[in-house]
């Protein structure tokens, strides 16, 4: 047994002394604030390349951008710490609205010079890229070039940008306004209590099913009474989205999404292709659970209901040896990262008031580290929390040998290095439970994961294109939204659903999401994508940790087609890609069957 003691605290000293109220970290504001206006100064007196003799002083201002842009994430990334550490720490508030100001600035800058280096007449391009400065940079610079191209000229860019803050994103913020204004009343352990739609939506895991139903029943009635608000709010939203298309002469409403996540349409298609063709075994859980829980059928309100009790409890230097041991399986490089991460006091796991929910894994660029923050209280939920975000630093940490340039992954692959560090732990959890309790608890937390990818977003995925489809031709009032929706999930829970939700369409976030379009696919992208890359694994044992490396490395700089072709040798443009995924996740529901079958 190792003698090590991890730090559940981590360390930010390293980076900035003193906190919030840190001397050096003032000082490095000022000076990004002096990169930002040089940076700038730089951009404007940019000029289009004219010549393959520019090559130089582009690659000087790309080098200039990556300085620029890692001085300012560095103290961003530590400044989202102290808030999140502490979020009574009014300085770091202060922090950050000064931190997201300098960004904001340094953007705007950026985007002008992703324009002014677009405009580059073709064959002074191809030499531009053909040079040994920019050959490098040939992936990211044909995206900036084929984004520019796709879009409108400059000055009318410009007008809808203007446009869009307060006739597009101002919707958004609207919704947002409207939501945190809601509370409902449900009777909780015999007490009426006030609660906002957060804390209500929790109540989908109490053990009493009167008080799931209740919750449901009174927040569906919520966004019911607020559902001409809400239906305004969306429809604005697309009719905005589709006017800025039908100007660009974009006819496909996924044209956006899909460049986004640097992946076609058959990809997409193949996608769930695969899934809607495997949702029996996924039906056939759910039914079980419903018997479970007693009932002919599963209403929307119990997806999340318990039906067994996970009971082994891991302490902290528990949990991390159990995750290192499980890692090392896997591959040393794996191993020996996240031993040194936990050593340095990478991960911030104490269980203690005023900490932010969630968890997350930050990267502070300049020093190449990264910081992991969650909270740990000893479940082995919280072991997989502590393994998935380890594999977000270790993707972080397989990219350092790239420039920061090609570093910035999409969504969509952007969960596959957490997503298979959390697999290795999650199963190895469910072989060496020590209970059937705990296996069916293990069990059915990966078939709820299952169920939400394969289902509930598939559903959100249905709505979503069809109502953009029907807006084209004019407003979706309401009651046909709820039509749209109910029908999405009947479709898409393959009839294993009893009570639907119609008006998820209002308490979703993502619909009213601003920043990215159709906020779905990306997740069951990358869970699956994720999901095959670690059958591999499975296939080839330790000798595959190489090649799943300098995939990371690769997320950046190619397509997903790409990039599986090259690392995986397989085309998922292609429906049999999709199925090993699926399958891996048939097993589990198949095993959580087998173990409940005298009670179905
Ligand atoms: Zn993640």
């Amino acid at each position: 047994m190792s003698t090590t003691t991890y730090p559940v605290t981590w360390d930010l000293e390293i980076f900035f002394r003193g906190g919030s109220e840190s001397e050096e970290l003032r000082a490095h504001l000022e000076e990004g604030e002096k990169k930002v206006l040089a940076y700038t100064e730089a951009v404007g007196d940019f000029r289009t390349p004219e010549a393959a003799g520019a090559a130089e002083k582009v690659a000087a201002l790309i080098e200039q951008t990556k300085n620029t842009s890692a001085h300012l994430r560095e103290s961003g990334a530590v400044i989202g710490c102290f808030l999140a550490q502490d979020t009574t720490d009014k300085k770091a508030h202060l922090l950050q609205g000064e931190s997201s100001a300098l960004g904001a600035k340094f953007q705007t800058a950026f985007m002008m010079f992703q324009q002014k280096l677009s405009e580059t007449d073709e064959k002074v391009w191809e030499e531009l890229l053909a040079s040994g400065e920019l050959e490098e940079f040939s992936f990211i610079l044909n995206e900036w070039r084929k984004k520019a191209a796709a879009k409108l000229p400059e000055e009318q860019e410009a007008i809808i940008t203007a446009l869009s803050v307060d006739g597009y994103h101002g919707w958004g913020e609207l919704y947002d306004l409207l939501v945190g204004d809601m509370q409902v009343t449900v009777k909780v352990d015999g007490e009426e209590k006030v609660l906002s739609v957060g804390q209500a939506n929790n109540l989908g895991t109490h053990p009493d099913p009167a008080v799931r139903k209740e919750a449901f029943e009174k927040l569906e009635a919520a966004w019911a009474e607020k559902e001409e608000f809400f239906a305004k709010a969306l429809n604005s939203l697309a009719g905005f989205r589709l006017q800025v298309y039908e100007k660009r002469g974009w006819d496909e409403v996924l044209q956006e999404p899909l460049e986004y996540n640097r992946m076609k349409q058959e990809t997409l298609d193949a996608m769930w292709g695969a899934i809607s063709s495997n949702k029996q075994p996924f039906a056939e859980y759910l039914k079980r659970k419903a018997a479970l829980l007693g009932k002919e059928q599963l209403d929307w309100y119990d997806f999340s209901a318990p039906v067994s009790e996970s009971t082994s409890k891991l302490d902290y230097q528990e949990g991390a040896e159990f995750i290192l041991n499980q890692f090392g399986k896997f591959g040393p490089e794996l191993e020996s990262f996240a031993r040194m991460a936990l050593e340095n006091g990478w991960v911030e796991a104490e269980d203690r008031p005023n900490k932010r929910p969630g968890g997350f894994c930050t990267g502070m660029p300049l020093s190449e580290e990264s910081r992991i923050f969650m909270t740990y209280s000893g479940s082995m939920s919280n072991v997989a929390t502590l393994a998935h975000e380890l594999g977000h630093a270790f993707h972080s940490y397989a990219l350092r040998p790239v420039h920061q340039l090609n570093r910035q992954y999409a969504m969509n692959v952007a969960e596959t290095a957490s997503t298979f560090a959390e697999m290795i732990v999650a199963d190895a959890a469910v072989k060496e439970a020590q209970s059937r309790e705990e296996k069916m608890a293990l069990l059915e937390d990966k078939a709820q994961r299952s169920v939400s990818f394969f289902m509930n977003i598939h559903a959100r995925f249905l709505f979503e294109t069809r109502f953009y489809e029907e807006r084209k031709k004019g407003v979706v009032s309401s009651d046909r939204l709820n039509e749209l929706m109910a029908e999405a999930q009947r479709e898409a829970y393959a009839g294993a659903l009893g009570e639907t939700h119609p008006h998820f369409w209002a308490s979703k976030l993502h619909f009213y999401i601003t920043d990215v379009p159709f906020y779905n696919f990306p997740y069951t992208f990358g869970y699956l994508f994720s999901l095959s890359i670690y059958a591999k694994a499975l296939e080839e044992g330790k000798s595959f940790e190489e090649k799943y490396m300098a995939l990371l490395r690769d997320t950046a700089v190619m397509t997903t087609e790409e990039l599986a072709m090259k690392h995986l040798g397989e085309d998922i443009t292609k429906q049999e890609f999709w199925e090993k995924g699926v399958r891996l996740c048939i097993r589990d529901v198949e095993e959580f069957l087998s173990l409940t079958s005298d009670e179905g």
